[in-house]
């Protein structure tokens, strides 16, 4: 078994990103993005930060705004409509999930589709849907980079994505269609999932329930993604049950250092994507 190390596969494609970077620089193009939270919530001021973080890591622009969480719908499309226009911005990030009052699709709705960095606008869905180019959503396109970086082949392959939500599962499963693999989608009610687990070569478990992939749910020598993430006890823990699902993989990510570090840099590659293509 071999852990997919997420963290340095992270960190060696923000090497090549901040050369990129630079080389827009010296043309007089600095990437740009726009970071917008609305409300107070801890956990997703840490997110903010680490994009911003990013950005200057890698020498681009951001820009953070942070609103009250009794921000009107007006006033929120009003911004982001204000984003569109700015031409030192390239993407631009909604923080989800927004205050109940705030329906997150009705505001995705007004961002440029050419600055959805996030690739969660509906334009952005529905070009992944019919294999037209456009933004992938940045923690699913850090998914396949780490199944590629095993060296495996997805074509033909069978692949099994537990979780269908239109942030990680189903933009997960629509990549490994693209990339030939024939996929099946569970969910809550889904029956029978540890056997369907089981057939998997390539088994992505994106639910937010620690411990409901066990060792049983693994096909030996498959290909294991852990996207869930959730504070145990102060501590993040993934839904694999790791110490049983290493003993049958040929690879697995852990949690935390697997899926995570990669999503910010997605997010980079992305917005860096954005300035190359309509800055
Ligand atoms: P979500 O919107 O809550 O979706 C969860 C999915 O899991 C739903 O499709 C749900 O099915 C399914 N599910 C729930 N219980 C199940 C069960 N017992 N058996 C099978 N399927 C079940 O969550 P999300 O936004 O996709 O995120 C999923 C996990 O990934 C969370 O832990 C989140 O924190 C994590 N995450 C991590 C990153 C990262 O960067 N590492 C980024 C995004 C998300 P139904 O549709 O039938 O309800």
């Amino acid at each position: 078994m071999s852990i997919i190390d997420g963290k340095a596969i992270s960190a060696a494609i923000r090497e090549d990103l901040k050369k990129q970077v630079a080389e827009m620089k010296s043309r007089g193009l600095v990437p740009g993005l726009a970071v917008i939270l609305v409300g107070d919530d801890p956990a997703a001021a840490v997110y903010v930060r680490n994009k911003a973080l990013a950005c200057e890591e890698l020498g681009m622009y951001s820009v953070v705004h942070k609103l009250p969480a009794d921000t009107s719908k007006e006033d929120l499309i009003a911004l982001v409509h204000q984003c569109n226009g700015d031409r030192a911005l390239h993407g631009i990030l909604i923080q989800l999930p927004l205050p109940p009052h705030l329906n997150a699709l009705e505001i995705l709705r007004e961002v440029d589709p050419n600055k959805d960095v996030d690739g969660l606008h509906v334009v952005t869905a529905g070009r992944l849907l019919v294999g037209e180019k456009g933004f992938i959503p940045c923690t699913p396109k850090g998914v396949i980079r780490l199944i590629k970086s095993t060296g495996t082949e997805i074509a033909g392959k069978r692949a099994v994505v537990i979780g269908r939500s239109n942030m990680v599962g189903k933009p997960v499963s629509l990549l490994l269609l693209n990339e030939n693999a024939t996929v099946t989608m569970c969910h809550s009610r889904t029956r029978d999932l540890d056997k369907v687990c089981a057939e998997a070569d390539i088994l992505v478990a994106a639910v937010g329930r620690p411990g409901l992939v066990t060792g049983d749910f693994v096909k030996p020598g498959a290909v294991v993604i852990d996207v869930g993430t959730t504070k145990v006890d102060g501590k993040l823990k993934g839904d694999v049950v790791f110490e049983e699902a290493e003993k049958k993989a040929a690879f697995i990510t852990p949690v935390p250092g697997g899926v995570g570090p990669m999503t910010i840099t997605m997010l980079m590659e992305n917005t860096i994507e954005a300035a190359r293509l309509y800055g």
